[in-house]
């Protein structure tokens, strides 16, 4: 059992999720297909499933050109987001199953970014896949719901336990915790992660994956209750309420104009 990150476009990530025994894999995912397939030769592997978590093309653009190429393969993806996934073949909602040979995942439905992102949890490896939900430090732009839908998708994934390693769908950690540490910045676990992720892209190398306990010691979108950070919020607005949904929202539209 391994996940092996496959970079896709300036700075997307697929993600090969593998069961050695069976040799075979899914792929959560996938903008480019060559790129993909390459990945999956070279390991000794057969395609079996894609895991799409939403419909925006930089996710699921290379899905047409995978089925062209695996006769067979299963690609799943929300029913919410009403066939806006490419070669779609199994609708999935809130609390199914999926599977990758031997390998089982829960979907869980975390809108927002858009109608129907979903998450694939997979409790035996001890990982989730984000997407645009959850990225490391940060979190996706609200497109398609409201603050207190995105809050809402936030903590359902902060409810997971905290050894989940967390792949999220870009690396954008550096910037996302540069913004961080505008809102807090005396916090000293904010300061190491921001250290290591300096010393860590400095050498080549990506910031995946994270872990939700980790992530609820920096990440802001996940620390609304933080002393600190709603200080600093209400430094610039006093009359900001303090609402866990104000001031998530007020931390995500200062984080769109960042
Ligand atoms: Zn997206
Ligand atoms: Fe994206």
């Amino acid at each position: 059992m391994a996940i092996i990150p496959v970079p896709q476009l300036k700075d997307n990530f697929a993600y090969l999720v593998i069961d050695d025994a069976a040799k075979q894999c899914g792929v959560v995912d996938c903008a480019e297909a060559d790129k993909v397939l390459a990945a999956v030769k070279r390991e000794g592997l057969q395609l079996v499933a894609v895991l799409s978590t939403h419909w925006h093309p930089d996710h699921v653009g290379g899905n047409l050109d995978l089925v062209k190429a695996v006769p067979g393969l299963k690609v799943y993806g929300a029913r919410a987001e009403n066939g806006r996934i490419p070669a779609l073949t199994d609708a999935v909602d809130d609390g199914d199953t999926v599977r990758v040979a031997s390998l089982e995942a829960r979907v869980l439905g975390i809108p927002a970014h858009t109608n129907g992102h979903i998450a694939y949890y997979f409790p035996t490896l001890k990982a989730v896949f984000s997407g645009d939900t959850l990225f490391i430090a940060g979190c996706g732009r609200v497109f398609e719901g409201k603050a207190d839908t995105m809050l809402a998708s936030l903590r359902k994934l902060a409810a997971l336990p905290d050894d989940t390693r967390v792949y999220c769908g870009h690396e954008y950690t550096q910037r996302n915790l540069e913004f961080a540490l505008t809102l807090e910045p005396n916090n000293p676990d904010l300061k190491a992660k921001y250290d290591w992720t300096l010393k860590t892209r400095a050498a080549g190398n990506w910031t995946i994956p994270s872990t939700i306990g980790d992530e609820k010691r920096f990440n802001p979108f996940l620390r609304v209750d933080s002393p600190e950070l709603r200080t600093n919020l209400k430094k610039a607005d006093p009359s900001l309420r303090d609402d866990p949904v104000a001031i998530f929202a007020r931390a995500r539209e200062l984080k769109d104009r960042f």
